[in-house]
């Protein structure tokens, strides 16, 4: 039965087989059982309208309709009834199709519906209205399950409860059993329903413990095929050739010996995780994930050393052109005592045309060892002789086009090191990044204060002025940040423009930049430059300086409208100070009212430096949706049924699985595993990802 055309399936027909196929993809019987209910109401409990409370969901309640009228005529007819329980009253309302609704007094009815309330009588608006006679068993049995539906489905009549009549028309035959998607093996190890059983009871399950093994047993699968596909691509490049980096050579060594610190443990361990993918022959494709100045930078350039001394090239691409120009200037001074040994150049938009001559020549011919750059250095006419490592930073910047471009470029690819900005939760990265393996900077270099975070109302910007007045006196200097939702919104620009305003007026004494996005990018600079040698003591700005910038003479971090901020964007702006040895602190100015959501927020902030910590509660939050990062990759994989932020535990142990079946069967060619293989093949699981690239 699982195949059967849609059409021809009970309650559907050709009409609304049509739509099924066109609004949700749906072909056959099997692709509608697929479809699954995203809320359930408990249709076995039965409520007193003494019980309602406001804003109830939904409720039943058995009565009469003692009396009813309508109002006005044609389309703005409105019926109005009341109805009563045997104790109390309350009020039905339709305001559409009143000509169907059929009442009559003397008749115990079946009320369904969300009751909400005006002036101390509840009122129900399109109720569900069925006459007890007409009420089945299967009606207020268990838990009522609930369908998305397209507005075009509705036009349609398709409605939930449509849906609910169609799938329930599959049911006797969906009890002779579906071919299952996973082994015996493993639903027994794992303790998961059959995909038949599993089926049934996520649309007409018998009480909630069912539906949750159900619900359970089908996320486990959509996590586990996400899995097997991002393992098996990552086994499979894992026996691509790559470019063998085996030494460790003089430059690495100078730079090494020339640092005035020592490197922490962690940044020593990630070299080494990277040097060891290096030396395999095989092409590397890693995560690096670390907090906001735990040192990843001075990670990435080693290792490019690591890829110079074996005679490779190397770049360095960062998302904006201040933050390129940042990495150039960073690393150019970490390089200084290596003199000419390497040589290192910037490639970025505003680079002329007659300045990028010597560039191109000097990759194509190898003089240039490293380059930095943005986008542009992705462009056709940047032409490598032996690209071999490339850093990402700050990567969910860049769409995946952009990415494949860069691949494309070599026969051999070169070794991919992705940087993020901010850590992700766990299970994000299982999935987001699941076919790269990662290493973690969980140590932040010593010495180092911790930034303390404040969370002020914007009534008491008086005393927050004078608190800055002192960090200046005390020669620091004070980043303001005003949110900018898209950089040209004209509002925003204002805000920022009179914030500058204020500050020229509550500081004369000072010298203040200014920097946003629409300004010309030598402009940017030069305030950004202004800024950072001290020639200006407070610089207000847009989200601009978000990633990456630092100046670490700096130690108040001002953020206006911060409830206008996600969780990782906060933790990034606050990471831009805290960079020297001076004690630094973050404020957090809010609305004085502010929602529950934004309360917690800031709280968070308030409580933890731990960007790891802070990421996780980020995604409980707010969902995987709609962290930052993935939204602008887009999120690489629809799930339908599996949550990130609440089934990390099914996360890993799908993972697993996945894992267990890959080990000894990498290429998913075991006659045995032929459920596996079959199966991917027809998800075709688009991991918009590295993955597709190679
Ligand atoms: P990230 O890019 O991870 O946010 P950075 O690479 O910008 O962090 O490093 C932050 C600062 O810490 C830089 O000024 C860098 O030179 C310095 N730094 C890096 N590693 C160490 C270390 N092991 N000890 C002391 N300072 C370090
Ligand atoms: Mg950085």
């Amino acid at each position: 039965m699982a195949y059967r055309d849609i059409s021809y399936c009970k309650n559907v027909g050709a009409k609304r087989a049509d739509i099924l196929r066109k609004e949700l993809g749906v072909h056959t019987a099997l692709d509608l059982l697929r479809q699954y209910p995203y809320k359930y109401i408990d249709r076995s409990r039965f409520y007193k309208i003494a019980e309602l409370e406001d804003e109830d969901t939904y409720v039943q309640i058995i009565g009469e309709v003692t009396e009813w009228h309508t109002v006005g005529i044609g389309k703005a007819q409105r019926l109005s009834a009341m109805f009563n329980d045997g104790t109390h009253q309350c009020e039905l309302v339709w305001f559409k199709g009143v000509q169907y609704v059929k009442l009559q007094r003397g008749v115990k009815y079946l009320l369904f519906g969300k009751p909400s309330r005006f002036q101390h009588v509840y009122n129900f608006v399109h109720p569900e209205l069925t006459p007890m006679s007409k009420v089945t068993p299967e009606m207020t049995q268990g838990l009522e399950p609930y369908y998305n539906t397209t507005e075009t489905m509705k036009r349609h009549g398709l409605n939930s409860k449509a849906m609910r009549t169609m799938i329930a028309g599959l049911l006797p035959d969906l009890r002779q059993g579906v071919p299952d998607t996973i082994g015996a093996d493993i639903l027994q190890r794992y303790r998961l329903m059959s995909l038949t059983d599993a089926l049934i009871n996520v649309h007409f399950p018998k009480d909630t413990p069912s539906m949750q093994n159900a619900r359970a047993r089908l996320k486990f699968e959509e996590l586990f095929y996400i899995q097997l596909q991002l393992l098996r691509q990552m086994k499979r490049r894992e026996l691509n050739p790559g470019f063998a980096m085996p030494t460790v050579g003089s430059r690495f060594h100078a730079l090494y010996k020339s640092l005035p610190f020592d490197l922490t443990g962690a940044q020593k361990r990630v070299i080494h995780e990277i040097h060891d993918d290096l030396k395999s022959g095989h092409q590397m494709n890693r995560l690096l994930q670390g907090d906001v100045g735990s040192g990843k930078t001075l990670v990435a350039l080693l290792c490019c050393l690591l890829a110079v001394d074996n005679g490779y090239q190397a770049c360095i691409m960062a998302p904006t052109e201040i933050l390129a120009n940042q990495h150039y200037e960073t690393l150019k001074a970490f390089l200084a005592p290596l003199g000419d040994a390497v040589h290192v150049a910037l490639l970025t938009g505003s680079v002329s045309a007659k300045n990028r001559v010597p560039i191109h020549n000097g990759l194509m011919n190898g003089t240039i060892h490293i380059l930095i750059g943005t986008h542009a250095l992705l462009e056709d006419a940047v032409q490598w002789n032996n690209l071999g490592f490339v850093v990402i930073d700050e990567q969910h910047r860049f769409g995946v086009a952009q990415r494949a471009k860069l691949w494309t470029k070599n026969q051999t690819p070169p070794h991919i090191l992705v940087m993020t900005a901010t850590p992700i939760p766990r299970t994000l990265a299982m999935t987001v990044y699941g076919d790269l393996h990662v290493s973690i900077i969980d140590e932040l270099p010593p010495g180092r204060k911790p930034v303390q975070t404040i969370h002020y109302s914007i009534i008491r910007q008086a005393q927050i002025y004078s608190f800055l007045l002192k960090q200046i006196q005390e020669g620091r200097q004070i980043y303001v940040v005003y949110p900018l939702i898209k950089e040209n919104e004209s509002m925003d620009l204002e805000d920022l423009q009179n914030g500058y305003n204020k500050l020229c007026e509550a500081f004369p004494e000072c010298r203040i930049s200014m920097v946003h996005g629409q300004m010309k990018a030598a402009d940017k600079d030069l305030q950004m430059q202004r800024f950072a040698s001290g020639e200006t003591q407070i610089l207000v700005a847009t989200t601009v300086i978000e990633v990456g910038v630092n100046v670490p003479n700096a130690t108040v971090m001002v953020i206006q409208n911060a409830e206008r901020f996600g969780l990782s964007q906060l933790h990034q702006l606050r990471g831009r100070v805290g960079r020297g040895g001076d004690q630094s602190y973050c404020i957090l100015l809010t609305n004085d009212e502010i929602s529950t959501d934004t309360r917690k927020r800031m709280n968070i902030m308030v409580e933890t430096n731990d960007g790891f910590r802070i990421a996780e509660a980020d995604l409980q939050l707010r969902g995987a949706g709609d962290i930052e990062g993935t939204q602008q990759s887009g999120t690489p994989f629809d799930l339908h049924i599996a949550n990130l932020a609440t089934d990390g535990q099914i996360l890993t142990l799908a993972r697993q699985a996945a894992k267990d079946i890959l080990e000894p069967d990498p290429l998913l060619e075991d006659e045995m595993n032929r459920i596996y293989k079959r199966r991917l093949d027809t998800l075709r699981i688009e991991a918009h990802n590295w993955s597709d690239i190679s």
